[in-house]
């Protein structure tokens, strides 16, 4: 099984564990120690930075994929993708909250954070962890909550996966779910200077039950880029449209709006780009028989927006893109927006430390599998540099889930007053730095 960026199947691993259950990860750990090889978890392969393969041993938990539910508790295995859970919760009631993306696996996306349209009414998808089942650096299996091993718990919340043990399975708080109404609309390039800094505002401000981004992105061959605002609101389209009414009074109308109100798996197949698909077509193709979706180059870098960009930080966002157009090439920034149940948890309650946050920012350029190597460094060029002149308008802090191979001072920007604690729960439960690839969490 390769990864989900194409540019990591030139890493070739030793071997790869096809673990079936919890005592398969053990004695395969033990077997990679005992012969001195390097090993990663791998769960859904969507790491940025390709830290899910290795030239050792790779732990793959895709087979361990069951997801179950019990009143309002999830049990999940640590392989499953998140449109199993999609598929799996929704029809017993419940969902836990995540990502949209359907071929993200569950344990890269609940260690370090995850972000999602339920996030502001629900939290993060790590703080809905209430356990954890975990193979540790010297092959124990333990189990991680809040009254066992419970500093491995908090660092499980947000650290960050890779870092402290090879997770087998997760138990979630489960919510019950309703309806969701979902929208979309557009507004014309020219207006843009006002309605990025207007979502912003209306975004952070807005009931928990509504979620919404504001996407730019170029439009190679058009005339200009595209700008978008998209949402989703727990709850009746009715209200939906009072919420969204707001926003377009302070701008006045969009070019285009839609509307839809779906129950709740629906709209998670929606947001997933899966509409009509089937659960089995709506995995990557070669990984799942009937999987129909491509693998992706994706060059990513984030931000974390704890205060609005300013005018000068709004011109340098629209410059990026204006530039990117001017080049004919791919490339966007997705803000999502946090806020609500997210910020409500103190920043040293769980290794999850971005607390304050209105908004996040995803700067990205993605390419089909074979696109030639100097295409990729010229959008890398231009990515670099656009994000560099981006520095003075935003916190400093990045997304640890988008995480990012050339950030020079990620400790800092992924764990802030949380690295200190991290650090000391590695020395416990990692003394030799088994765990250790290029921004695993380091020793004290
Ligand atoms: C197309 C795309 C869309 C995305 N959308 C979202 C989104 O909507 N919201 C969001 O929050 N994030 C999103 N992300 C980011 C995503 O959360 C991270 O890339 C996440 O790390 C992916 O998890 P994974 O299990 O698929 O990856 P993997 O590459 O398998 O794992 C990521 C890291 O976790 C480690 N790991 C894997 N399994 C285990 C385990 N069982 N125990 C311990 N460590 C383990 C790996 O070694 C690696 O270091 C997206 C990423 C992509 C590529």
């Amino acid at each position: 099984m390769q990864l989900y960026d194409p540019v990591y199947d030139t890493i070739r691993p030793e071997g790869i564990a096809y673990c079936a259950n919890t005592s398969d990860v053990a004695r395969s750990l033990t077997f990679a120690r005992e012969h001195g090889l390097p090993l990663t978890a791998r769960s859904g392969g969507h790491s940025y930075a390709g830290y899910s393969t290795t030239t050792g041993l790779v732990i793959d938990l895709s087979l361990m994929s069951q997801v179950t539910a019990k009143g309002d508790t999830a049990v999940v295995g640590a392989g499953a993708r998140l449109i199993d859970i999609y598929s799996a919760l929704p029809p017993q009631g419940v969902s836990i909250p995540g990502g949209s993306c359907p071929s993200v696996g569950i344990s890269g996306l609940a260690l370090g954070g995850g972000i999602g349209v339920v996030g502001r009414l629900h939290g993060l998808t790590s703080d809905n962890i209430i356990g954890l089942t975990v193979v540790t650096a010297d092959g124990r299996v333990v189990a991680a909550n809040a009254a066992t091993n419970s500093d491995l718990f908090w660092a499980c919340r947000g650290g960050g996966g890779g870092n402290f043990g090879v997770v087998t399975a997760f138990q979630f708080s489960a919510f019950p779910v309703g309806q969701v109404s979902l929208f979309g609309l557009r507004w014309p390039w020219s207006a843009a200077a006002e309605v990025l800094p207007a979502w912003l505002e209306w975004s952070s401000a807005s009931p928990d039950p509504m979620w919404s981004n504001c996407l730019l992105q170029t439009a190679p061959g058009a005339l200009a880029p595209v700008l978008s605002v998209g949402g989703a609101w727990v709850g009746n389209v009715a209200d939906a449209k009072a919420q969204v009414a707001a926003l377009i009074g302070t701008l006045g109308p969009p070019t285009s709006q839609a509307y839809g109100q779906h129950d709740y798996e629906e709209a998670m197949y929606i947001e997933a780009g899966c509409r009509g698909l089937t659960q089995a077509a709506c995995h990557l193709a070669g990984k799942s028989s009937g999987g129909t979706l491509a693998r992706t180059i994706t060059l990513a870098k984030s931000d974390i927006l704890n205060a609005p960009l300013g005018d000068a930080g709004v011109q340098a966002v629209l410059a990026g893109i204006q530039d990117r157009q001017g080049q004919g090439g791919m490339g966007a920034v997705a803000y999502d927006s946090w806020g609500g149940a997210i910020n409500r948890v103190p920043a040293n309650a769980t290794a999850f430390v971005h607390r304050k946050a209105l908004a996040s920012a995803q700067y990205d350029a993605t390419f089909p599998a074979g696109t030639p190597p100097s295409t990729l460094r010229a959008a890398e060029t231009w990515l670099d540099s656009w994000y560099a002149t981006l520095r003075p308008f935003v916190s400093g802090e990045a997304y640890q889930n988008y995480i990012d191979p050339s950030l020079a001072n990620w400790q800092q920007a992924y764990y802030g007053a949380n690295l200190d604690r991290l650090e000391q729960v590695k020395a416990k439960w990692d003394p030799d730095d088994v765990f250790h690839f290029a921004q695993s969490i380091p020793l004290p």
